[in-house]
């Protein structure tokens, strides 16, 4: 599997002119060889491939990483790279420009000079990126796991759901559960907002007691395996009122249709279209004020994304949120959201729990 993935990055390697790159970011690094230490450094040339890693991490890197020449690192990462480069004779290596830091591209060229090597250190940018956007079967399984855990904490959760306690009560529950289910950790930090609060997209769990007629929205995902998933539900506790219907009717059919407009060959912005003209059409168009989607996978914020600016075209093994919103300041607001498999054949919801409003 990860020699299908380190084949991939030489052809891209080969289209950049990089006779050899860096990885240093630890979920690429992940991704390529399966090592999931904090720290490491992956080395690939078109014939080898290193992962440098230091005493502590030996042992797991040789368990985790099969196949890859597992190189212990001397006095600094940088010097050990300098060491293997000098010995093939490479001349240039790329580094990751989003992810290396100023001062770990200074220790390269400090390792570099004091071995009195004449390396180039040219950037690259998203060369490991691009290929994760497209998922395998394995990733796809265990994004697939992250939202079956994350369903049945939300079915757990209905049964909790009631006025009189609080926000964090709710979020400790949900937490608690997906662990409890397998999670290896969250996605992200859980979202939690009742009431008027339920209008902030992204507002933290407080000690604010839920009460009736209250809408509650929870988002949150769980981690597992190395994948993440990302849900958002909103329930309303006692009997909901006009608005409130209107309002979840709106946002539910904003993102069944654009659920079911996702299919390989449409673009970014014509997806997130569909929903922003639903939600425009029923006249909350100003009160759904971000992306209806984002890629996820190893992150819960990746590429593809949904959104009026992503040229991004779908392909099948994509892994993208639909989550259209209404908040409207100073009343509430609801968002729906699954974690989608884009197919062949169209799409695929990794969630399975209801969509339909349920009152508690
Ligand atoms: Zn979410
Ligand atoms: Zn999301």
């Amino acid at each position: 599997m990860s020699m299908q993935r380190l084949e991939a990055v030489r052809q891209a390697m080969k289209k950049e002119n990089l006779p050899a790159i860096l990885v240093t970011y630890g979920e690429n690094r992940a991704y390529l060889c399966g090592f999931t230490g904090s720290s490491g450094t992956v080395l690939i040339t078109p014939e080898q491939a290193y992962l440098v890693v230091g005493f502590i991490y030996q042992e797991q890197a040789s368990m985790q990483a099969p196949g890859w020449n597992i190189i212990s690192q001397r006095e600094s990462p940088a010097a050990t790279v300098g060491d293997l480069l000098g010995s093939l004779g490479i001349k240039e290596v790329g580094f990751e420009a989003n992810h290396c830091t100023h001062a770990q591209l200074e220790g390269f060229q400090k390792a570099f000079s004091e071995a009195n090597l004449e390396i180039t250190l040219t950037p690259y940018r998203s060369i490991i990126e691009t290929l994760r956007q497209v998922k395998d079967a394995d990733e796809i399984a265990l994004i697939a796991k992250a939202a079956e855990i994350a369903d049945h904490a939300y079915l757990h959760i209905l049964g909790v759901i009631r006025a009189g306690i609080s926000e964090k009560d709710v979020a400790i529950e949900l937490e608690y559960t997906l662990k409890k289910m397998g999670a290896d950790t969250f996605a992200f930090d859980t979202i939690v907002v009742s009431g008027k609060r339920s209008s902030m997209p992204h507002g933290k769990p407080t000690t604010k007691i839920i009460q009736v007629g209250d809408f509650v929205t929870m988002d949150y995902g769980a981690r597992y395996g190395g994948y993440c998933s990302d849900i958002t539900r909103t329930v309303v506790v006692g009997k909901p009122s006009d608005e409130q219907r209107r309002v979840y009717q709106t946002v539910l059919t904003a993102h069944l249709r654009s659920y079911n407009a996702a299919a390989p060959g449409i673009s970014g912005v014509e997806l997130d279209a569909v929903a922003r003209n639903t939600i425009n059409d029923a006249g909350y168009g100003k009160y759904f004020g971000h992306s209806l989607g984002h890629g996820i996978g190893r992150v819960v914020h990746e590429g593809p994304s949904a959104s009026q600016r992503s040229e991004a075209e779908f392909v099948a093994g994509n892994v993208v949120t639909i989550e259209p919103g209404i908040y409207i300041p100073n009343w509430g607001g609801v968002r729906i959201e699954d974690t989608v498999l884009i197919t062949e054949e169209g799409r695929r919801s990794l969630n399975h729990t209801t969509k339909e409003l349920i009152v508690l």
